[in-house]
C-alpha cells in the first residue's frame, strides 16, 4: 500500500500488505481478546477510552500532519478532527452504560426484561475522507458496548490505519481488541466469511457498500452503511442571506467538498436567486487555495487524481448541457490533484451535476418558484443523508425540514455530525445509525430475558 502527497503527488512510503494467513490470524487474535473484553465493565472501558481522548489531544500535531500529508485535509480541519474524535471517547465514556442499560418491561412474567449485549468481532470498513473520524465514530459506541474490532482502510491512508491501531495500544487497551488489517478490498469478503467476524460496517461509496452488503447477507450477518448522499441547500425567499451564505460556503468546501454530508445541491428560490449567487461569488473568490500544510490555507488538494477528473467530467458535462459557469470550472496551474472551487449556475434536471454526487468543490444553484418545488427538487435524487433549509420563519423551517427525505436536516445552521445525535441515510444513502444511543444499539443482541 501506497501513502502519496495529493499536494505535490509525491510518495511519501509504501506499506506491506498482510496475507490471507495472517489476515486470518489476526481475526482469530481479536475474537480471542474479544471473549475477555466483553467480560470487563462500563466503568473500565471508559476508563480507558478517556485516557485515549488524553493520548489524542497530546498527539494531535504528529496525527494531524500524518493525516494532511496522506489525503490532503487542510491543517485546521485535520486538528479539529482529532478533537472530534477525541470528544467521542468522553462522551461515551459518559453515557455508554446509561444507554444500555437493563429495560424492565411490564408483562405477563414475573419479571421481564430487555439487556443489551456485545455480538463480538465487528469488521468496520473505512473510507480515506475523514480517517479518524470515521473510524472512531464506530469504534468507539461499538467498543463502549463490548465489542471488538478488525477494520480495513481506505488502501490510499495506510499511515493513518496503521497510527490508529497504534493509540490503542498507547492508550493501554489490553492487545488485540482493535486490529488494522492492512488488506485490498477483494480479500474484505473472505474477512466476512469468517465464522469468527459478527457483523460488518461500512461508510463509502454505493459499489462498495452493495458489495459488502451482499457478502453479508450470504452469510446473514448484520451489516450498516453509511454511503452517500446529495445533501440539499434550500434557501427560500426569506431567508437571512448574510448568515446562509458564510455557512453555505463551509458546507459546500468541507474537506475540499469531499464530505457524504457536504452541501451539494443549492436549491434557491428564484426572488433571491441573484443575490444569493453573487454573494456566494464573493465569498469564494477570497478562498485561500495552496499547501494543506499552511495554517493560512482554507482550500488543499482533492485526495487522489481520479477525483479530480471526476469532478472535471461533471463540471464539463453539465456546461455542455446548459449550467452557466460562473467561476472557478478548471484546474489551477501547479502541481498536485487540485481544482478551482467552483459555482456553476442554472443547474437543472438532466445535469451530471443534478443527479450524482459531486466529491469536489463544485457549487450547483438550482433555481425554484416555491416553496413545493424545492422540497420536490430536494427529494429528487437517489441519496437521502442529510440537508439544511434557510428561512427566517422557524416554524416553516420545521414543516420543510419534515418533508425532506433524508435522515437529517438542519434549519438555519450548518449540517454536521454530533455524537448525541443519530447519524445516518437513507435511501442509497444507507441504513442502520452512528452516533447518539442509535449507533451503540446497532451491533449489540437486544435480548429480551423472560422469569415466571
Ligand atoms: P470507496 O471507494 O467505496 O471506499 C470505501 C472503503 O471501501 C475503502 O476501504 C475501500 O477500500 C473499500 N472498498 C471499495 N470497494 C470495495 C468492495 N467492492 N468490497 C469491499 N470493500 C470495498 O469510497 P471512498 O472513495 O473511500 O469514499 C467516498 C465515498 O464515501 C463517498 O461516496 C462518500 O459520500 C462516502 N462517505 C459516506 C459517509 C457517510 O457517513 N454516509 C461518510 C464518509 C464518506 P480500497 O480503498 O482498498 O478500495
Amino acid at each position: 500500500m501506497k501513502s502519496i502527497d495529493p499536494a505535490l503527488n509525491e510518495l511519501i512510503r509504501e506499506y506491506p500488505e498482510h496475507n490471507a494467513a495472517e489476515t486470518a490470524a489476526i481475526v482469530e487474535k481479536t475474537y480471542q481478546a474479544g471473549l475477555l473484553w466483553r467480560e470487563t465493565g462500563f466503568d473500565y472501558r471508559a476508563g480507558l477510552f478517556r485516557k485515549m481522548a488524553s493520548v489524542l489531544r497530546s498527539e494531535k500535531e504528529q496525527l494531524s500532519r500524518l493525516m494532511t500529508r496522506e489525503m490532503g485535509k487542510i491543517i485546521r480541519e485535520s486538528n479539529a478532527e482529532i478533537e472530534k474524535c477525541a470528544m467521542a471517547c468522553d462522551y461515551y465514556a459518559g453515557h455508554a452504560e446509561g444507554m444500555l442499560k437493563d429495560e424492565i418491561v411490564d408483562s405477563d412474567a414475573r419479571k421481564s426484561m430487555v439487556v443489551f449485549q456485545p455480538l463480538g468481532v465487528i469488521l468496520a470498513v473505512m473510507p480515506w475522507n475523514f480517517p479518524f473520524w470515521q473510524v472512531f465514530r464506530f469504534a468507539v459506541p461499538g467498543m463502549m458496548a463490548g465489542n471488538v474490532a478488525v477494520m480495513k482502510h481506505a488502501s490510499n491512508v495506510p499511515g493513518c490505519a496503521l497510527a490508529i491501531e497504534e493509540l490503542f495500544i498507547k492508550a493501554g487497551f489490553p492487545d488485540n481488541v482493535f486490529r488494522t488489517l492492512m488488506i485490498p478490498s477483494s480479500m474484505v469478503e473472505a474477512v466476512i466469511n469468517d465464522p469468527k467476524v459478527a457483523a460488518v460496517t461500512l461508510t463509502g461509496s454505493g459499489p462498495a457498500g452493495s458489495s459488502v452488503a451482499s457478502s453479508a447477507a450470504k452469510q446473514i450477518k448484520k451489516a450498516v452503511l453509511e454511503l452517500g448522499g446529495s445533501d440539499a441547500f434550500i434557501v427560500l425567499e426569506d431567508a437571512d442571506l448574510e448568515k446562509a451564505v458564510p455557512v453555505a460556503v463551509t458546507a459546500r468546501m468541507i474537506n475540499q467538498g469531499q464530505s457524504c454530508i457536504a452541501a451539494k445541491r443549492f436549491i434557491v428560490s428564484g426572488s433571491v436567486v441573484e443575490e444569493f449567487t453573487s454573494m456566494l461569488k464573493k465569498a469564494v473568490s477570497e478562498l485561500q487555495l495552496g499547501d494543506p500544510l499552511e495554517p493560512s490555507t482554507q482550500v488543499g488538494p482533492l485526495a487522489r487524481p481520479y477525483l479530480v477528473a471526476d469532478i472535471e467530467r461533471q463540471v464539463i458535462e453539465s456546461i455542455k448541457a446548459g449550467a452557466i459557469l460562473i467561476c472557478g470550472g478548471k484546474r489551477p496551474e501547479r502541481p498536485g490533484c487540485y481544482y478551482l472551487p467552483t459555482i456553476l449556475g442554472n443547474v437543472k434536471k438532466g445535469m451530471a451535476v443534478y443527479h450524482e454526487e459531486t466529491f469536489g468543490p463544485v457549487f450547483s444553484i438550482i433555481p425554484v418558484r416555491s416553496e413545493e418545488e424545492a422540497i420536490s427538487v430536494a427529494n429528487d435524487s437517489e441519496f437521502g443523508l442529510g440537508g439544511s433549509v434557510w428561512t427566517k420563519d422557524i416554524e416553516r423551517g420545521e414543516r420543510v425540514a419534515r418533508k425532506v427525505e433524508s435522515g437529517a436536516v438542519f434549519v438555519n445552521g450548518l449540517m454536521k455530525s454530533d455524537p448525541r445525535l443519530p447519524f445516518g441515510g437513507i435511501k442509497k444513502s444507507g441504513f442502520g445509525r452512528e452516533l447518539a444511543s442509535y449507533g451503540i444499539r446497532e451491533f449489540v443482541n437486544i435480548k429480551t430475558i423472560w422469569i415466571g
